[in-house]
Parts: C-alpha cells; sequence; structure tokens
C-alpha cells in the first residue's frame, strides 16, 4: 500500500524500514517535491523525493494541525 494522501506539516507516520536508531515513527518537516522528515527519536532530518516517500511510509501516526482543520466536524 502507498499513501497517496495529501500531506501536512506536523504529520507523523509509521515507515516500513527502520532508522538505524530503532524508531520507525518520523515527523513531516517540509512538504514540497521532496518531502522533508525528522526522526522522531534522535533527530535525524532527510529528505525524500515524494514518490519513494509514499513506498516507505506504512500509515499515519497522527496528522497535523492543517489536517485537522480539514476535517473539522460542522457544529450547530
Ligand atoms: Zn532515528
Amino acid at each position: 500500500m502507498e499513501i497517496h494522501e495529501q500531506l501536512y506539516l506536523g504529520d507523523v507516520v509509521e515507515m516500513r524500514k527502520q532508522h538505524p536508531c530503532g524508531s520507525y515513527q518520523w515527523e513531516i518537516v517540509r512538504v514540497g517535491a521532496d518531502i522533508g522528515l525528522v526522526c522522531l527519536t534522535c533527530k535525524r532530518r532527510v529528505l525524500l523525493p515524494r514518490r519513494q516517500f509514499a513506498r516507505q511510509a506504512k500509515k499515519f501516526i497522527k496528522r497535523g494541525a492543517q489536517a485537522q482543520g480539514d476535517q473539522a466536524p460542522t457544529t450547530g
């Protein structure tokens, strides 16, 4: 399965491959032609081309504030 959803800053994703530090979880810090990710455990920063990111990402752990805003429930 590949992730083809809209990406937002602050999203936390679980990757298929384990980082050398032992973590699978990364936070999205840049959304462009390349996706910027910071390892939540060792804080190492990497850039992945979108296509590569989509292949390596497994699922969303947490959606960023912007994503939550898009899905805000209507009240009243
Ligand atoms: Zn790491």
